[in-house]
């Protein structure tokens, strides 16, 4: 195994989490684990080392998974908002208690930098959680009128595993849901210590439900009778497979899919925080982030020697072990998604300029290093499509209406982030951008109380403050999504 500096924190607290229980793991369906069956490896990206061996679930195993939930449902609905609340806050408070260990064990899954995972994504699922208990405890007097769908399902990425079940399981616990969720099958371990937190946080049997597996086990939740909603984070091409899948079943549907988000410097911008705005924009988790400020528009009069401070930036950037506290960029989660990015530069850097820092490149792993592609027309490619990593590409304006023009050329609509010390510019350009979420002066900026999501192909739905809420709620007396009977009757007749 690795070499460990003073500066790097230990795997050991994880990996002995891991040996405890035998480095296989079975599936969490009404609170018990189930035996571990044929399946795949957890491996860390930064090594290639196995980490634990996960179960593929089987059709029966979603099927007992859903029965579970469904049981489960009357008896927690049932219970006061309060009664949730008091659930929910003992699932923040050990999620606190074991930050260090699920920060850990999320950079040795996925690759990310253990600073990121421990200040960032661990912090802000506790949030998460707290914020919703604080909205069950509302619920009973606020939103009387309104009842929970029933059993959710729920599907997520690899880029932020526990985050991105925090964002999923709070808000559907909070209104009164059960649910199955299926972390990605390249980063599973956090969702299944989360399914131990649940019973040391005395959730009752079936609440919460995880299966591990491949995107057949999520075909299996999408089209399954017994559940109510689909929640789902990922690519935009599985989200238009799922929209098509759940299409006339009654099933209620959020997505939140891909972006290409553009991040807009105005000549006036303060530069220095611009650039390191720009490094939060772009390179926060290799640049695996659905909201990435991937796409600079940068005004010409300040071009050159704003690409230029970049690039000293990137210069200084540390790429490295991710459990070292001091580095700045991690691993890619996996050879797949690595070679992806390496695909699309290769075919496309030459119709521009490409600047890589000569930083220092680990022997093994999956490393990528931090790119700048400048000089690139708007409809390239490069300008266009998803890279879903630490790769930015930039392109000049001379009018704020030429960058709102630039800015909205995509088919995306998740986020924006406009630069300019002259309020008026920033507030006359902000509500022209079609993004669900627009920062000025700042970027990556997430609050459990602000509804976060997309326009366009980048999905719709909120989750997130009092909308993402309302996204796990109906009100009474209104149809209930199809029963079961009724979709199993209607399988073989097209959608209406
Ligand atoms: P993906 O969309 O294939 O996977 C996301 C989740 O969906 C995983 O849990 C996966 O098992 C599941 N899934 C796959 N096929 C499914 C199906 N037919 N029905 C139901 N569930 C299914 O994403 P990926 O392959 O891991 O990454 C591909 C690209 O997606 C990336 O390059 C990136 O562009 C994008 N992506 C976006 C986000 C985001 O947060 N918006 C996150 C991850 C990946």
């Amino acid at each position: 195994s690795m070499e460990y500096g003073p500066a790097t924190e230990s795997a050991a607290e994880a990996l002995a989490w891991l040996v405890d229980r035998g480095d296989r793991f079975g599936h969490f369906i009404a609170g018990q684990f189930t035996e571990p069956g044929d399946g795949f490896e957890a491996k860390n990206p930064a090594t290639g080392e196995v980490l634990a061996t996960l179960t593929q679930a089987t059709p029966a195993e979603v099927d007992a998974a859903v029965d579970a939930a469904r049981k489960a449902q009357p008896k927690w609905t049932g219970l006061s908002g309060h009664a949730r609340a008091r659930a929910l806050y003992a699932l923040a408070r050990l999620i606190q208690k074991h930050a260090r260990l699920i920060a850990v064990l999320e950079t040795l899954d996925n690759g990310k930098p253990i600073r990121e995972s421990r200040d960032i994504d661990v912090p802000l699922a506790a949030r998460h959680f707290y914020y919703h208990a604080g909205l069950a405890q509302l619920l009973d007097k606020d939103l009387a009128e309104h009842v929970p769908l029933g059993v959710c399902g729920q599907i997520i990425p690899w880029n932020f595993p526990f985050l991105m079940l925090a964002w999923k399981i709070a808000p559907a616990l909070a209104a009164g849901n059960t649910v199955v969720l299926k972390p990605a099958e390249q980063t599973s371990l956090t969702a299944l210590l989360f399914a131990e937190l649940t019973s040391e946080a005395g959730l009752p049997a079936g609440v919460v439900n995880i299966v591990t597996g491949d995107g057949a086990v999520g075909e299996r939740i999408v089209t399954h009778p017994g559940i109510d909603k689909i929640a789902f984070t990922g690519s935009t091409e599985v989200g238009r497979k799922i929209r098509t899948a759940t299409a006339g079943s009654g099933k209620a549907l959020s997505l939140e899919l891909g972006g290409k988000s553009p991040y807009i410097v105005f000549e006036d911008a303060d530069l220095d925080s611009a650039v390191e705005g720009l490094v939060d924009a772009i390179w926060f988790n290799q640049g695996q982030v659905c909201c990435a400020g991937s796409r600079l528009i940068v005004q010409e009069g300040i071009a050159d020697a704003f690409h230029d401070r970049l690039r000293a930036r990137m210069a200084a950037l540390r790429l490295g072990d991710p459990l070292d506290k001091c580095i700045d960029i991690g691993a890619i989660v996996d050879e797949t998604q690595l070679s992806r990015i390496e695909g699309m530069v290769a075919a496309g850097a030459g119709e521009g300029a490409l600047f890589q820092p000569d930083c220092h490149m680990p022997g093994r792993g999956c490393f990528y290093p931090p790119t700048l592609i400048t000089g690139l027309s708007p409809a390239s490619t490069l300008m266009q499509e998803e890279i879903f990593g630490p790769v930015l590409v930039s392109t000049t304006f001379r009018t704020p209406a030429e960058a709102v023009q630039l800015a909205n050329d995509t088919r995306y609509g998740l986020a924006a982030s406009v630069w300019s010390e002259t309020i008026g510019v920033a507030l006359d350009v902000a509500p022209k951008l079609t993004a669900g979420v627009i920062w000025v002066n700042g970027s990556n900026m997430f609050d459990a109380a602000a509804g976060f999501g997309g326009l366009r192909e980048s999905g719709f739905g909120r989750e997130g403050g009092w909308e993402g809420l309302m996204e796990y709620l109906r009100p009474k007396g209104t149809a209930k999504p199809l029963k079961p009977l009724a979709l199993a009757e209607r399988a073989d007749k097209p959608a209406p």
